[in-house]
């Protein structure tokens, strides 16, 4: 096989390759969910601290209704006792009355109490809520995210899968060893294209730099190979 026959071999193997890398990249330019995933480790403790605080509100609450609760009960009671007809005693039905009246004022304080809690609570029990509505639509965003991630994944390795059968024809239609060898070192060490064309403007196309004149002519002649002497790539016919 003359060297232009090889160049034009090689030529076909690059547009595999070019294909081929190009998934690859796709790949390992896939979001990986790193932003959502910071988001999440600074919402989570966030929304947790105000749930807590808000677990922590509710119960004071509680305590504050049970409390009245309770007065309201002792109101009713005496009011029973008093009302009962079985205590004749002025000075007790007086100091009922009184006692009445100090559970009275008691109940008015912890009603006034009381609201204060409530307000609280609403407003803590909003914060926390709104926090875990932002946690966990940050969750469903990763999770939709790594769900999208997976698919793509797959569906570009399906298709590298399918496009490297189609190398092996061509390396051994190239048929020099030394020459194969050649590209899939550069191929290595670049991590990608092993070969670049040269464009009519004289550029190389893999790094866009200018080709030499020397150069130039032993890739249109194609007597010996030319590598570009920017990126050291293969350099073929444009
Ligand atoms: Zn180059």
């Amino acid at each position: 096989m003359s060297l232009r026959d090889a160049q034009r071999g090689l030529g076909a193997l690059l547009e595999i390759d070019v294909q081929i890398d190009r998934r690859r990249q796709q790949i390992a330019a896939l979001d990986p969910g790193t932003t959502l995933a910071s988001s999440y480790r600074v919402s989570k403790p966030q929304a947790d601290k105000l749930r807590a605080e808000a677990n922590v509100l509710a119960a004071a609450q509680k305590d504050a209704e049970l409390a009245l609760a309770s007065v309201e009960e002792k109101i009713k009671s005496t009011s029973d006792k008093l009302y009962s007809g079985k205590v004749t005693s002025p000075r007790e039905l007086e100091d009922l009355q009184a006692g009445i009246d100090a559970l009275g004022r008691q109940k008015a304080t912890l009603e006034e109490e009381l609201l204060v809690h409530m307000e609280a609570t609403a407003a803590a029990e909003k914060a926390a809520k709104s926090a875990e509505i932002g946690v966990a639509k940050i969750a469903r965003a990763y999770r939709t995210l790594k769900d999208t991630n997976t698919k793509r994944e797959a569906e570009l390795l399906a298709e590298i899968k399918a496009l490297e059968p189609k190398r092996k024809p061509l390396v051994t239609a190239i048929g020099d060893k030394a020459l194969i060898k050649k590209y899939e070192l550069i191929r290595e060490h670049k991590g990608g294209a092993g070969a670049a064309h040269m464009t009519w403007d004289r550029t190389c196309t893999a790094c866009g730099v200018m080709v030499n004149g020397t150069t130039v002519n032993a890739v249109t002649d194609g007597l010996v190979l030319a590598t570009c002497e920017h990126c050291s790539r293969i350099l073929l016919p444009g």
